[in-house]
Parts: structure tokens; sequence; C-alpha cells
């Protein structure tokens, strides 16, 4: 798939995607900004959620303008693009999309005709009754045109569709009849031509903040992107709660009773670590997962490194916690991202190393403790395992900053299916055997929870627990659609080894497979990679 510019790939092997998570979405109402210049740094900081599509929409009042393409937002929009969005209000919205629906057609916002205007929306999440949804649009639209007509197959084009309503309703009257009807998780961002419109489900399941410029309000999936635009933080948009700025100002209505049910895997991995989620700010609850994760699988060794950046935070918190120094073992290449030339076969063949290369006289001779935040296929931490191994470690020691993943996520973050997840159906020995480690501890359900500092019943954790807090339909319980995505989901950003998924050899795959169907024995520490 080309990138924005046509000749960058999207990754090195388009069917060994990793897990996909959650988009940004960022909107603002500011009369006398450059909205569009706010958003795109607004988007810039929520970059991680979402690599593979960026656009903008803005409005001055009377009509709306919209820019999107395939690719990082610094790809997408230059200043010559960004000068002709003009306006007041913008929405903008950056998307990793799953496979099959990698295209411009998917890109966000979405446009759609309502009874009086236009509206531009982003979505942020992933809804669970898309079918019922969609047979609703035909029952009430059957001459289907806008997105759908054109070819977009999201759940958000879906929703977009929706808010036509009928002849004699507003944008805000037709969504406050839609949202209820909504299930699963979404964010959503959206605007007509006068007014900005903020939609958080009533789960809350993704994160979504209202900030205060001095001439206006933004609101955005995280805290940081409000730091980056000069936005001080208000509060959260509440779970169930619609919120409209216009030129009247700023006014709050509900359209469902809130049940929280926050993703811990925001706390884990997905966010960034200068956001607050819910109060509590994501670097503190990754280090206080380290601490809690020295507690339970204490070790002897002579060094903690973390596998950059992800697992920086925890491993700080173990080393503080064990009094092992803490150290960095691994470098990371920052430019290696999502979106990169293909290497040659030769290249390919070094895999991890495009990303991660070792330290190696920090490293040698030294007993290690590796921390990550999770595991999902368990490839990435076998050729690091194996990596660090070869450049001298005497011990490799991995400890994962949360439980075991085991079940997929309907909600937005689309991990690997059941099936290719390692610790389903493996016991903590067997995956340890499987990555080639000389010891492994995963991160307790009850220590991941109290480092957030949320209560219990205002989190989901189904992807490590099964216990799906939002009711999924009764064919994606059973059969071949639990293992996989809904057809017309949104899929969005990336999530845990993702990026090193893209870049690791074949062969480390194809030993893999075998190792799965028992055909090569599990846990040779010493075989190459
Ligand atoms: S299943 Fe996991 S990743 Fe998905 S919303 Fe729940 S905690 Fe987050």
């Amino acid at each position: 798939m080309p990138g924005g510019d046509g000749l960058l790939n999207h990754d090195l092997l388009p069917n060994e995607k990793g897990p996909q998570d959650a988009c940004g979405v960022f909107g603002v109402w500011a009369p006398g900004e450059e909205v569009a210049k706010l958003s795109y740094f607004g988007l810039y900081a929520l970059q991680h959620r979402g690599q593979e599509s960026a656009g903008i929409a803005t409005s001055d009042g009377s009509k709306i303008l919209i820019y999107k393409d395939m690719g990082l937002v610094s790809q997408v929009f230059n200043e010559a693009s960004l000068s002709t969005l003009l306006g007041h209000i913008a929405v903008g919205h950056t998307r990793y999309s799953t496979t099959g629906s990698s295209s411009w057609q998917n890109a966000q916002p979405t446009l759609g005709r309502t009874s009086s205007g236009t509206v531009a929306l982003g979505h942020n999440g992933n809804l669970t009754n898309t079918a019922e949804l969609l047979e609703l649009v035909r029952e009430r639209y059957p001459k289907v045109d806008g997105e759908l007509a054109r070819g977009n197959t999201t759940d958000t084009a879906v929703i977009t569709a929706l808010l036509t309503g009928d002849l004699d309703h507003t944008l805000e009257a037709t969504a406050l009849e839609v949202l209820p009807r909504l299930r699963g998780a979404y964010c959503l961002v959206f605007m007509d031509e006068t007014t900005l419109y903020a939609a958080r489900d009533p789960q809350g399941v993704r994160p979504l903040v209202l900030g205060r410029l001095e001439r206006g309000w933004v609101v955005a999936s995280e805290t940081a992107a409000l730091d980056i635009v000069g936005a001080s933080f208000v509060r959260e948009v509440e779970p169930g709660e619609l919120i409209t700025i216009d030129e009247n100002g700023l006014r709050t209505q509900r359209f469902a009773k809130a049940d929280p049910k926050g993703c811990v895997f925001e706390y884990v991995y997905l966010a960034r670590p200068d956001t607050t989620i819910a109060g509590r700010g994501v670097h503190e609850a990754r280090v206080e997962m380290g601490r809690k994760l020295a507690a339970e699988y204490p070790v002897e060794a002579d060094l903690v490194i973390p596998t950059p950046e992800s697992g920086t935070p925890a491993a700080i918190g173990y080393a503080q916690a064990s009094g092992i120094p803490f150290g960095q073992g691994l470098v990371k290449n920052s430019y290696v991202g999502r979106t990169f030339i293909a290497p040659s076969q030769t290249i390919r063949q070094r895999g991890i190393r495009l990303k991660l290369n070792p330290l190696k006289n920090v490293i040698k001779g030294k007993r290690l403790i590796v921390v990550d935040d999770s595991i999902v296929r368990g490839n990435t931490q076998r050729a690091l395992v194996s990596m660090l191994r070869e450049a001298g470690a005497a011990e490799v020691h991995v400890r994962i900053s949360s439980p075991p993943i085991t079940w997929p996520c309907f909600y937005g973050i689309d991990f690997a299916s059941r099936a290719e997840l390692i610790a389903t159906g493996l016991e903590v020995d067997e995956v340890r055997q499987s990555i080639g480690a000389d010891s492994l501890g995963y991160l307790s359900e009850d220590g991941m929870i109290e480092a957030t500092e949320q209560p219990r019943e205002r989190l989901c954790t189904a992807c490590f627990t099964g216990v799906y807090p939002i009711a999924l339909p009764e064919s994606q319980h059973l059969g071949k659609n639990l293992l996989e995505r809904p057809a017309a989901s949104n899929g969005c950003d990336p999530g845990p080894d993702s990026d090193l998924e893209a870049v690791l050899a074949p062969a480390a795959r194809q030993e893999e497979a075998l190792a799965r169907l028992g055909q090569v024995p599990f846990g040779d520490p010493g075989r190459p990679e």
C-alpha cells in the first residue's frame, strides 16, 4: 500500500500486522485562531494512536473544507495544504486501519450530508453493533449515498450516515437520537458548519478530554495534545455525555447514564506517558506497575533494562523497587516507524535490529532483567532475547508489566487473533521456553489494577480476563467470528509489538509457526534466529 508520498510501503509483511488500536481525535472551536494548525499539532501529539492516515476538516461558519490522505500527520500536511483549511472550527483524526481497509476512502474525518448542512466526523474506538446499525441506515435511507456509497467500509461511515437525520432536525437533535443506539467504544468529535460536538460512550472506554484556549475550546483523545497546543485541561468528557460548542458557548447534555469501564490497556501501553487519564498520570501508573512487578517476581541480576520506549517507565519502577541498577541496554531507532521503505532481503534478515540494537559493552557478561509492557505473539521477545544473548548477556530474565493477553479486544484495539496470542493455551513456563528466556514473570491483574488507582469495577480488563463489560453480539461469542475483527469495524492505530513485528525476519516467524505446531521443540535459547 503506497504511503502518503506514493513511495513508502506500509510495512514489510502486510499479512503479519501486529495489533491495532484506537485512533486519535482532536477538535477545536476558536474564532481568531489558526484552527487547522492547532489541529495539526494536536494530531502530531496523537500520532502514536494512528499512523496510517490523517485528516483535518475546517469550517468558517458557512462551508466545510477537508483534507486527508494516507500517511503520518507530517507526511499528509504541509504549509500549503494547511493554509487552505480556513475557518474557526476544526476536527482532526489520525488513524491506523486494519487489513483490507487501509484506503483513502476509509480515512477520516468522514463527510456526510445532514438535513441542514454537512457533518464531518472523527471516531476513536470500535462499535460492536455495526451490522445492526447498518440495517437501520438501510431502513431509514434506502438510497445509499455519502461515505458508504463511496466505498467507506468502517463503522464511522455508518455513524455518519445515521447523522443524516430527519428533515426538521438539527444535527444536535439527531445526535441525541442516534448516540443511545450505538454500542461499543466510541469517542466522537464532529462538526457541522457552525458547531463543534464531542461525545463519549457510556462506558468511557477510550479517553476524551476538554481543554480551554484563551479564545476557544479544544477536545482531544489525550491531555498531552492539550499541552502541545497550549490549552489548559478543564475536565474529561463524561461517559454518556454530548458536548456542544458554538457562538453561544458550551452546552452539555447526557444521552445515557454513565457506567465507566475505562480501558486498562491505555495505562499499560496505549496512551502517551505524559497523559493523565481519570486523574492518574500514565507514566506514574507504569512506574508503579514496575515496582509491583519487582515485588511479585524478584530475581538476582546485575542490570534492569527496558524494551524502549514503552517498557521504560516500568523498568524504572522495577529498578527502584529491587535496588538493581537501571540501564539502557538497547538503542532504538526512533525513525523506523510503521511507514518506511521496504529494506532489501539482506537488511530484512537483520530483523529486529532495524528497530533495536544492543549496547554490547553495557550488557556483555551481565545478568539482565528486560522489562516490557506486554507480550502479544511473542515474536518480538523471542528475537530480543536471542539478540541479547548473542551480544553476550549471561542471563536474560523477562518481566512483563501486565498479565498475559489471552482474549481479543472488540473495543478498538485489534490484537492478534486469539489463536495467535501466545499466552492463549500456553502456561507461563511454556511461553518462557518459547521466547528462550531464563525466567519470565507477568504482573498480576491485581497489581496492574492497583497501579492505575482506579476502582476495579470502573475498568475494562477483558483482554486479560475474557470478561467483556459491553455485551457482544451472539455471533461474536461463537465460531470464527470470535477470532476475527467484525467485518465493518473501524480499525485504528498500532498496539504493542506492531512496529517490531513488521521488521522481524520471516525465518523467525516460520520457526514460531513450526514451534506452535509442535514440529520443533520450544525453548532452545541458543538457537539461531
Ligand atoms: S479488551 Fe483490553 S484493550 Fe480492549 S478495551 Fe478492554 S482492556 Fe482495553
